[in-house]
């Protein structure tokens, strides 16, 4: 498998989910800039449990191109993420781009994430220049690419995009992540060497809405969130360190006060700050406690997606000995 170097083969990934408006003009489009780059190319398209007419014109596509187009057409919705991990199953080419169906992101730019890939990078981000999108969905974004980065540990400035080049080989790692919630771009990011971004064109979406509402948005925060980090869990520790801390300060200072001032008991309004000294003691254990199960419920949880260790990239010097 290639990791760096020339890109021979290209793969596009595309979910789709009704999406029949502009899903014709996207395959052609994406035809054409293909046939234009003179490499090897396939086009996959997931139907992501369509109501409408999608399925139809992707598999009339299909028809046309046997060898290039090929649609997969999902039993029912499962959400962009598992549509794009369907597509990544079938995927044969050494770089593979993910793409969104709405036209938001221009298919023209694919031969700019190839180049990109071909500088020697693993994942090629991209950043929207002037964002066709609500002010709630461009906040939105901000917090997620706050807490991507925080997990990943890797600087992007736009994880919701989705138009994004990956090689093979980060590809192969994600197929090996076994749990059911997923954050491409992120997942994607903790499997790579070296990461880019380039900018790109955004447009307002061709036809239709977003797929996105409201609730789905917050699950997908809460995916993101889980799926890179038990982070969530070790804050309440430190909520419960912090309380009960504050607890023990006041109640030392409360004792003081009382030997030291001569009015003290009426200074802390006869019991009613010891009182508070005492909640606030006990309230840090109890969250400690819930801080400390959490950490093994953590710990479960990694264990249980069984994530691989690592990924070896490439061996040399052990001739192939004929297995
Ligand atoms: N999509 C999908 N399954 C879903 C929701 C969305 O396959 O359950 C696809 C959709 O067809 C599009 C892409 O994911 O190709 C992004 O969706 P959308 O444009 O609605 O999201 P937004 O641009 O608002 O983030
Ligand atoms: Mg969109």
């Amino acid at each position: 498998m290639k990791c760096s170097g020339k890109v021979e083969f290209v793969s596009v990934v595309v979910p789709v989910f009704n999406e029949e408006g502009c899903l014709q003009e996207l395959i052609d489009r994406t035809l054409k800039v293909l046939d234009s780059t003179g490499r090897k190319f396939e086009f996959i398209l997931i139907d992501d449990g369509s109501r409408d007419g999608s399925a139809e014109i992707m598999k009339n596509a299909s028809r046309k191109r046997l060898d290039e187009v090929i649609s997969c057409i999902l039993n029912r919705n499962y959400g962009q993420h598992s549509a794009i991990m369907a597509g990544f199953s079938l995927v044969r080419g050494d770089l593979v781009i993910t793409l969104d169906a709405d036209l938001q992101n221009p298919p023209e730019e694919i031969p700019n994430l190839i180049a990109a890939a071909e500088r020697g990078n693993d994942v090629v981000g991209t950043v929207r220049q002037n964002r066709q999108d609500s002010l709630f969905r461009r906040t939105a974004s901000k917090i997620v690419n706050m807490v991507a980065q925080k997990a990943t540990g890797v600087k992007m400035n736009d994880y919701g995009c989705m138009l994004r080049a990956y090689r093979r080989h980060v590809v192969d790692a994600m197929l090996q992540c076994n749990e059911r919630s997923t954050f491409i771009p992120v997942l994607g990011n903790s499997f790579a060497r070296n990461t880019c971004e380039i900018p790109v064109a955004h447009n307002e979406r061709a036809v239709g809405e977003s797929k996105y509402s409201l609730w789905k948005l917050i699950n997908l925060q809460f995916n993101l969130l889980t799926c890179m980090t038990t982070m969530p869990l070790r804050i309440l520790t430190y909520f419960g360190l912090l309380s009960g801390f504050a607890g023990f300060l006041l109640s030392l200072y409360i004792i003081i006060r009382r030997f030291v001032d001569e009015n003290g008991n009426a200074w802390s309004a006869f019991g009613v700050f010891t009182l508070f000294a005492v909640l606030f003691m006990f309230t840090g254990i109890q969250m400690i406690g819930i801080g400390m199960i959490g950490e093994y419920i953590g710990r479960i949880y990694t264990d249980v997606r069984a994530r691989p260790r690592y990924f070896i990239e490439e061996v040399v010097g052990r001739p192939d000995d004929g297995k």
